[in-house]
């Protein structure tokens, strides 16, 4: 049994991770900012190994405290889930500097930032993994427009991720970004192409199946090799 750390589980792929994950008999932590409010993800509160944690991945303070309540447990997964557009206003015509700041605070330091402080518990995983959700929209290869604060968050975490699995090489930890195709949810729109369903099923089963072979690489949800 894998012990599984989920961020933004309460809605939208993360809260589906976390279903499929305690349907395949995984230990899960599942994180949201405000337990209280997390309706769906409560629904699911008679499964044995499902326990719910505070977590605002932007807060020193909050990460420092989910890390120490979980100390003494192995971590073998840490998917960084929780991510942000960046606002409405990202064009250059039209930009909205805070929010492309709290994009770069959400989808680029704080998936850092989990790692740095769950590295103890990561360290004693017997085949530890770390999965961020970034996206093909911060691929370099990808000639695209608009979209700057969303794009250059999930490109600039790409690189983290990159250099984060050389770094934890020596440590076994594999370290992978992941593009989890474009999926209906409050980010993704309803017209997007794959249900939440479909992209976390295609997501556990990359997630089982990584190994140090795979690491430092950019995966999609079917377990393809994305080019950076
Ligand atoms: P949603 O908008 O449905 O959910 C986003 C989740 O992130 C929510 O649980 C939200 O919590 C959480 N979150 C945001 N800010 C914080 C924070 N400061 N601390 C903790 N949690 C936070 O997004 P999706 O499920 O669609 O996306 C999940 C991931 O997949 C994201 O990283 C996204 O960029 C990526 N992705 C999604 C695609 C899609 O088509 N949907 C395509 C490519 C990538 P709260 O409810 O409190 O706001």
């Amino acid at each position: 049994m894998d012990n599984v750390l989920i961020t933004g589980a309460n809605r939208g792929i993360g809260l589906e991770l976390t279903r499929q994950f305690l349907a395949a008999g995984q230990r899960v932590f599942a994180c949201c900012r405000t337990p209280e409010a997390a309706v769906e993800l409560k629904l699911l509160n008679d499964e044995p190994l499902l326990s719910i944690h505070a977590l605002d991945v932007t807060a020193d303070a909050s990460v420092a405290a989910l890390a120490g309540l979980l100390g003494a447990t192995h971590l073998d997964v840490l998917v960084n889930n929780a991510g942000i557009m960046g606002g409405d206003r990202q064009s250059v015509d039209d930009m909205d500097y805070g929010a492309w700041r709290d994009a770069f605070e959400v989808n680029t330091l704080a998936p850092f930032r989990l790692v740095a402080a769950l590295l103890p518990m990561l360290r004693q995983a017997e085949r530890p993994r770390v999965v961020t959700l970034s996206s093909q929209m911060g691929s370099l290869n990808r000639k695209s427009t608009g979209a700057h604060a969303y794009r250059s968050s999930k490109a600039a975490v790409n690189k983290v991720m990159q250099v984060l699995a050389l770094e934890l090489e020596a440590d076994g930890i594999v370290v992978c970004p992941v593009h989890p195709g474009w999926v209906r949810t409050a980010m993704g729109g309803a017209t997007a192409e794959l249900s939440a369903e479909e992209s976390a099923a295609g997501l556990v089963r990359l997630i089982d199946s990584l190994t140090p072979a795979h690491s430092g690489r950019f995966w999609t949800w079917e377990g393809k090799e994305h080019p950076w």
